[in-house]
């Protein structure tokens, strides 16, 4: 079967203004399959976000493959939600008028809209802000909004770029554990970017080492814990201190 993603051999270089050239991937192979949960973690500049941002559509490598369902990516699609780590709402818009904003694009009627958005606000728990502006709502509510507009045209796959950073620890660990029921529920695959080993050893199936200079896979770890995962179980810190040496040396 093909995979959701093919990432074969991929390069990307930019050009900069003083005429130097920044290799922010060079040779990187990845697949990610149908339902997986990825991780890639790695320091700043190892490429992370220019990967994430070819599987969004919304560059192209300079050299090497990068394929959707097995043909050639060819720009962003209602079959890969994006999650920012800003919070990027729209502040003229209320929760679910934000939700609703992909669907309205794709032309879908009021009332099939409204459906979608009280669904949608029922699973992410903000029934009751339905109606509220950004600005009224916590930071970790408006990452709700966030996941929930990337959601509701019910895409393959969910790119995930470092989209708990800005938000205090206890709202992170509630805000993992909201991403994963959803993935559980909905069966979409994921791609999500951080620098914290931890929430990487938490979420995923799969972890993408990257090292920079350039921006390169350094290893691939499998996670096969259980869901629901215990931070404090003995098979999780074994596998925390794996990834952190790893990622270290
Ligand atoms: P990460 O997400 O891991 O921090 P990035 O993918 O953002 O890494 O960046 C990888 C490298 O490419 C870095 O050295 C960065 O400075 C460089 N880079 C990223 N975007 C651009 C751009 N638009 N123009 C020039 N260089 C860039």
């Amino acid at each position: 079967m093909t995979a959701l993603i093919e990432i074969k051999n991929v390069s990307k270089i930019y050009a900069t203004s003083d005429d130097s050239a920044t290799w922010a991937l060079q040779g990187v192979s990845v697949n990610i399959e149908q339902g997986e949960f990825i991780c890639a973690i790695g320091p700043s500049g190892c490429g992370k976000t220019t990967l994430l941002n070819i599987i969004g559509g919304f560059i192209t490598p300079t050299e090497g493959d990068a394929l959707l369902n097995g043909n050639a990516i060819q720009g962003p699609g209602p079959d890969r939600g994006v999650v920012f780590q800003e919070y990027a709402l729209f502040s003229w818009l209320t929760s679910r008028e934000n939700i609703e904003f992909p669907m309205r694009l794709k032309g879908v009627s009021k009332a099939d809209r409204r459906a979608m958005s009280d669904k949608y606000l029922e699973m992410i728990n903000l029934t009751h802000a339905a109606d509220r502006y950004p600005g009224e709502l916590s930071g970790g509510m408006r990452q709700r909004v966030a996941v929930a507009r990337a959601l509701v045209n019910e895409p393959q796959l969910l790119l995930m770029d470092e989209p708990f950073a800005a938000v205090d620890a206890m709202t992170r660990t509630s805000l993992q554990e909201e991403v994963l029921r959803l993935w559980e529920k909905l069966k979409f695959s994921v791609l999500f970017i951080t620098h914290n080993i931890e929430e990487a050893v938490f979420l995923s199936s799969k972890i993408i080492i990257m090292s920079p200079h350039p921006g390169r896979i350094k290893e691939i770890v499998p996670v096969d814990l259980p869901y629901p995962r215990d931070r404090t179980s003995p098979d999780f810190g074994a596998l925390y201190a794996k990834v952190n040496e790893a990622f270290h040396t």
